[in-house]
């Protein structure tokens, strides 16, 4: 299958292209984004066919139906890493929460985040790219602290690509930093930067930008590419757990085959909601979307009203960092998936220029039959926390505890909720501990002994092991040196 562009096509370019060269250029013409031509449309007899499959033949299936141009040998690579999850048999374990709330745990993976769901596979797939192609690439990654640690984790001593990534310095939690500055890998740079994050993401994009950054790589026979969530190779790993969390709820007698249920997605730039989407328009039976968001709620504010408005917003900081963003890129394929590209390309523009873009009310209508949303701030979060924990004996981590709101407000209880928790509890536990016990600014370590006692859960020995390990990482820079920095690391 080939792609095609968002916002159509400029005369420079291909009209479609393949994956890989999708992956390996995710940005195209006039700033628009790769999407499939056409989704295969798989219907119930594919879920009839996997109702009793694994994680993996689920995934063989699915990703051969969109007839990519990646050889089997190297999907079957790709798709062994989920044997590296908590349980090879299951890496992605739906659990019943109350009655109609079933919660699809995406954190199983080595980092301890949802990133591991795509990110894991995608290092494979893109480095087999590099590699059949004799090429080099730099991968560039800014982090606010979950993408990070998954981008180093799967490139990490991986042919034909090197990675650089920048964090905030003091912006992370301990746990994230420490996943970040104990890898040692001759491939990977981790570079903290005096700042926020900010500083890190507009780096990030003038270097990517930048012509003369692009000239000194070319020398050293490197090509730049990027690892963020806008690479279709990450988006569509994201469409097959939706599906497998369905099968699940068959499996587990939730529901029968063919029943409507709700898919609750905790969100910030989109991909994970976006895989739910189309997972909808491929096969899943899905009453609606509903967009889980916090004090950032552009998102609630667009599924609402029809108006994408950032005129006078400000990022602000939240106990659900992952998800603090205000330009959410994966919107984009919707658009485009409902309008076509022309309207896409109009709308993006006013949203350049003017910080604003307006739904018409029948395109509302059209976007409202398919998503609801609404936002969660960081004390009512913390109260679904305790509460969820208290009656229902279940932990969950602040990304998560936003879907519990929306849950309550967006979905009609006769039908149940596939909601999906993005984060183990190790990695936020600050405000986790917080919630339970009331202790306040408790460093991360502090703060896992506290909830391990309270929740009578062990620290997972890959998180516990952090605190002792080596620090291979040490570089913590002013932002204007970085170029220098990569430059030199190469
Ligand atoms: C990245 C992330 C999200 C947001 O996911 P999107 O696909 O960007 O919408 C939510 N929660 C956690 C913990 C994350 O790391």
């Amino acid at each position: 299958m080939n792609f095609i562009q968002t916002r159509g096509v400029d005369t420079s370019r291909p009209t479609t292209v393949t994956f890989s060269e999708a992956i390996l250029a995710p940005i195209a013409s006039f700033g628009g984004l790769y999407v499939p031509e056409k989704l295969p449309q798989l219907g119930l007899e594919f879920l009839e066919k996997h109702r009793n499959s694994s994680y993996k033949e689920l995934a063989k299936d699915m990703l051969n139906r969109f007839e990519i141009d990646i050889d089997s040998e190297v999907i079957d690579e790709a798709l062994s890493l989920y044997d590296k999850f908590d349980d090879a048999s299951n890496p992605v374990p739906v659990v019943k929460v109350k009655e109609n709330l079933y919660i699809s745990e995406l954190y199983h993976g080595p980092t301890r985040a949802f990133k591991d769901m795509a990110l894991q596979p995608f290092g494979v797939v893109l480095s087999s790219i590099a590699q059949k192609r004799d090429e080099n690439y730099l991968i560039l990654a800014a982090t606010s602290g979950d993408t990070g640690p998954a981008a180093l984790e799967t490139f990490k001593n991986r042919a034909n690509v090197k990675v650089a990534c920048l964090y905030p310095d003091g912006g992370t939690s301990d746990v994230q930093r420490l996943q970040m500055v104990t890898e040692d890998a001759p491939n990977l740079k981790v570079i903290g930067i005096n700042g926020v994050f900010d500083d890190a993401q507009s780096a990030l994009k003038r270097l990517l930008a930048s012509e003369s950054f692009k000239d000194a790589l070319q020398k050293k026979h490197t090509s730049l590419s990027a690892a963020n969530s806008v690479n279709f190779g990450r988006i569509i790993f994201q469409i097959i757990y939706h599906i497998h969390s369905y099968l699940e709820l068959v499996r587990q007698e939730a529901i029968s085959m063919g029943e409507k249920v709700y898919l609750n997605v905790p969100s910030g730039n989109f991909g994970n909601a976006l895989g739910g989407y189309y997972a909808m328009q491929m096969c899943v039976p899905v009453e609606k979307i509903i967009i889980s968001s916090n004090e950032n709620n552009v998102l609630t504010r667009l599924i609402k009203t029809g108006k994408y408005d950032l005129r006078g917003c400000e990022v602000v900081g939240t106990t659900s960092p992952a998800m603090d963003i205000l330009k959410s890129s994966n919107v984009e394929r919707i658009l485009f998936d409902m309008f076509g590209h022309v309207r896409t390309r109009e709308l993006m523009e006013d949203l350049e220029k003017e910080n604003v873009y307006e739904l018409t009310s029948e395109e509302l209508t059209k976007l409202q039959a398919c998503f609801d949303a609404d936002y969660c701030n960081g004390e009512e979060g913390k109260k679904y926390i305790r509460d969820t924990f208290r009656n229902d004996g279940y932990l969950m981590d602040p990304h998560t505890a936003t879907c519990l709101k929306s849950y309550e407000t967006c979905s009609n209880p006769e039908i149940k909720t596939i909601a999906y928790s993005t984060a183990e509890w190790t990695k936020f536990s600050p405000v986790i501990a917080n919630a339970l016990t009331g202790e306040e600014d408790a460093e991360d370590i502090v703060a896992l002994e506290s909830i391990s006692k309270e929740a009578n859960l062990e620290i997972p020995a890959m998180v516990r092991g952090l605190f002792t390990k080596p620090i291979a990482q040490k570089t913590v820079i002013e932002k204007e040196d970085i170029e220098e920095e990569i430059l030199k690391f190469l």
